[in-house]
């Protein structure tokens, strides 16, 4: 199996070609870490290699009815949910998947699930979701995705090979560095909607929670650092900086600085997102005297 340039350690790769070129791939697949699109692109080869027809040496060969048909999105034995593309991951949706991958594949031998970006997954999408995965129906293969496997019910892990993407660094996303200013905005007002608002994209994405706490650790660096008379910026954001070390005093940074590291400890420990990102916001106002 050839697996191009997706940053996939070799371990991985090995352990996934062993599988699927002996056609006795693992039910479940679950890959984290790695850019969303890096992701789907690994999910969308596996999905190439379960119901690819292999005509010539290179597998999945990309040239057969069954490659090209994954490639347009279009293979009957072949669904997407999830990822912004196909229905989301309701319930609802489980539910039919459960129900369609009890029938038996249209045209390939096997049929394949692509549950993109499961992050955002209720309790009770995974229950749904567990209950398939508890007894699988045969010949069929779930490939799922999100940043971090840490997202999932631990009832699901313990029915999934997780394969781990490579990271690259990443220059901070644009919607990552608005919402990063939005809140440094938001500590320094009066009252606490501003920031409860401006932080609300969080509380169901611990990815971008993650980022943030990083890039607002920056941030407040930042701020001390021009209060002392410096004018490194690291953050990416001066502006922000300038404005938070005109309103805040040093103390008041460092006190910031502190609350978002304790925050970046309680993410690891897989902390619940709505009462985390609130309870932020409140200690954010409080270390910066509002
Ligand atoms: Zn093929």
């Amino acid at each position: 199996m050839e697996f191009g340039g997706l940053p996939l350690a070799q371990e991985a790769k090995n352990t996934l070609a062993g599988a699927f070129d002996s056609g006795r791939f693992p039910h479940a697949v679950f890959l984290e870490g790695g850019t969303k699109s890096a992701r789907k692109d690994l999910a969308c080869l596996l999905a190439s290699a379960a119901v690819c027809r292999r005509e010539g040496e290179k597998f999945p060969c990309g040239v057969c009815s069954g490659c090209i048909k994954v490639r347009a999105g279009s293979h009957p034995d072949i669904s997407v949910s999830g990822g912004g593309e196909g229905p989301a991951l309701r319930v609802d949706e489980i539910r039919r998947i459960r129900q369609d991958a009890s029938v038996k594949p249209n045209e390939a031998e096997h049929k394949v699930y692509l549950l993109l970006e499961t992050q955002d997954m209720t309790d009770q999408a995974q229950n749904a979701l567990l209950k398939i995965l508890e007894e699988p129906p045969p010949g069929v293969l779930f490939v799922l995705t999100a940043p971090s496997v840490s997202q999932l019910l631990p009832t699901i892990r313990s029915r999934i090979q997780l394969f781990r993407m490579e990271e690259k660094t990443e220059e901070p996303e644009e919607e990552i560095l608005h919402l990063a200013a939005q809140m440094a905005k938001a500590v320094c007002l009066p009252g606490e909607s501003a920031l409860l608002y401006a932080a609300a994209p969080l509380i169901r994405d611990k990815e971008k929670l993650r980022k943030i706490l990083s890039l607002l650790l920056l941030l407040f660096r930042d701020g001390c650092t021009l209060r002392a008379g410096g004018n490194v910026c690291l953050s990416g954001l001066p502006e922000e900086a300038g404005e938070l070390s005109g309103k805040l005093t040093r103390s008041r940074l460092l006190r910031l600085l502190e609350t978002v590291e304790k925050a970046q400890k309680e993410l690891e420990g897989n902390a619940n997102g709505a009462l985390m990102v609130t309870c932020l916001c409140a200690r954010m106002r409080e270390a910066a005297g509002r």
